[in-house]
């Protein structure tokens, strides 16, 4: 079913791209921003409009596209603050992980449980896009199993109004059963689509391995073939902490090295992380045209380091912005990422500009993903948007409410979120499913293992 046009009346800015912003009209047709050439721009204000637009009004506010999670794990949702998982090396962290996945159980239910919890938390915080990189399948799982556990992220996600990329991740995981696990699911969540898009392009699949520290070469291998195979985009996390420390001891080798002889270096792949990388390995990623996922909310808390940013974009590599899961960061709150981004970038290079970084959590994670018709608004675009209002307390005496969206009210949240030209947050509240229903569902599913002991 078409949405219903939607007119947003007298925006303060428009934030259209990183180097275009007006105030005024926007106008949604057809689940995407409307003017410009072509089909678009023939329906406005013609037969082809369908009906009145619904207007709101956006005044006194600023509008930017919605925000692209280009990395996730929204399992973790179900684990956050566990005990024993702060302030520890990563080489305790993983097995205490690992630990509560199986005293938890990680079925369909818990699944869908915690992508449902991890997506409404993202769209009330103006995150759009959500790619979960899924890692976490349990010992025994079937082909079929996997399907049904990639099928409840999804139906959960779509069900609150987000897209979702679900990145079929391996982690330890026998490199054939991964393999037909990732064919299958994209056989069943993306049937007959060439670029691993859905025709809505609510939904994506991709495939990943956690990275060198945890899959050997066959993974990356066989992974890669199943991409190939449906031109599906690759993803993997390289160069944090202990995966350097890792491929160091196992292949007396760093990771991009292996990445680059195990052919996981190219223009279809993006890596996740990049904390601990040499100004020679910076250049073999932009010479790769790989693209780069930051995760600062993940990796600063746990002391896993911190990207150098403004060298990877200096050498031309795109980069995007990621929260990374509930196990390491908290929040799925993107906005909050972008102003730690921007408040530690500092410490590594050049401080990076607030328009830049608003850039990397939508443009630059929307490129990340093989996905150009997010991140931006511009004509034709996907009609995914923020409305911020600027006009409270917090942002009283900001002189440039742009840079005051990442600078000013840590935590803020959107007023109003559009997905594909709908409204699926509207004054702070889900459209689709009440809040309370989310939250229960997940602590329902935690409190029957706690029950059980
Ligand atoms: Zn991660």
């Amino acid at each position: 079913m078409r949405p219903t046009p939607l007119l947003l009346r007298e925006a303060m800015t428009i934030v259209v791209d990183e180097t275009t912003e007006r105030a005024g009209d926007l106008l949604l047709v057809d689940g995407q921003v409307a003017g410009g050439e072509g089909p678009v721009a023939a329906g406005v204000g013609g037969a082809g409009l369908g009906g009145r637009p619904e207007a709101l009004d956006v005044s006194g506010c600023v509008v930017t596209a919605g925000l692209v999670n280009a990395h996730h794990h929204l399992l973790q949702t179900a684990f956050r603050t566990l005990p024993g998982t702060r302030g520890v090396p990563m080489a305790t962290w993983l097995p205490t992980m690992a630990a509560a996945y199986v005293r938890v159980g990680v079925d369909p239910e818990l699944v869908g449980a915690a992508a449902l919890a991890g997506s409404a938390e993202g769209l009330l915080c103006g995150v759009t896009t959500i790619a979960d990189h899924h890692l976490t399948w349990p010992a025994g799982a079937s082909t079929a199993d996997s399907v049904a556990l990639a099928r409840a992220a999804a139906d959960a996600a779509s069900s609150v109004g987000s897209r979702l990329v679900f990145v079929r991740g391996s982690a330890r995981d026998d490199p054939q059963e991964a393999a037909l696990s990732a064919e299958a699911i994209c056989q069943a969540l993306v049937p007959g689509r060439a670029d691993g898009v859905s025709a809505d392009g609510m939904l994506q699949v991709a495939v990943g391995p956690a990275g060198v520290h945890s899959d050997p070469r066959e993974t990356f291998a066989l992974l890669g073939e199943v991409a190939q195979r449906h031109g599906l985009r690759r993803r993997t996390q390289a160069n944090e902490q202990v995966d350097v420390a890792i491929a160091l001891e196992r292949y007396g080798k760093r990771p991009l090295q292996l990445l680059d002889e195990w052919g996981w270096l190219g223009p279809d792949v993006t890596l996740a992380h990049l904390c601990d990388v040499t100004p020679e390995e910076i250049a073999l990623v932009a010479a790769a045209g790989c693209a780069a996922t930051h995760a600062p909310g993940c990796d600063v808390p746990m002391g896993w380091g911190v990207a150098p940013v403004a060298a990877l974009l200096e050498a031309g590599v795109v980069v995007g912005l990621g929260t990374s899961g509930g196990g390491s960061n908290d929040a799925g709150h993107l906005l909050a990422d972008a102003r730690l981004a921007m408040q530690v970038s500092g410490l590594v290079g050049p401080q990076l500009a607030a328009r830049a970084v608003l850039g990397m959590a939508t443009r630059g994670s929307a490129v990340g993903l093989g996905r150009p018709e997010l991140g931006h608004l511009r004509p034709g675009a996907a009609a995914d948007l923020c409305v911020w209002d600027v006009s409270g307390v917090a942002d009283a005496g900001v002189a440039d409410p742009v840079a005051g969206l990442l600078w000013a009210a840590p935590g803020r949240r959107p007023r109003h979120v559009v997905v594909a030209g709908e409204v699926v947050v509207r004054d702070y509240e889900l459209v689709r499913v009440a809040e309370r229903e989310v939250v229960e569902r997940l602590r329902a599913r935690l409190a029957r293992v706690a029950r059980l002991g």
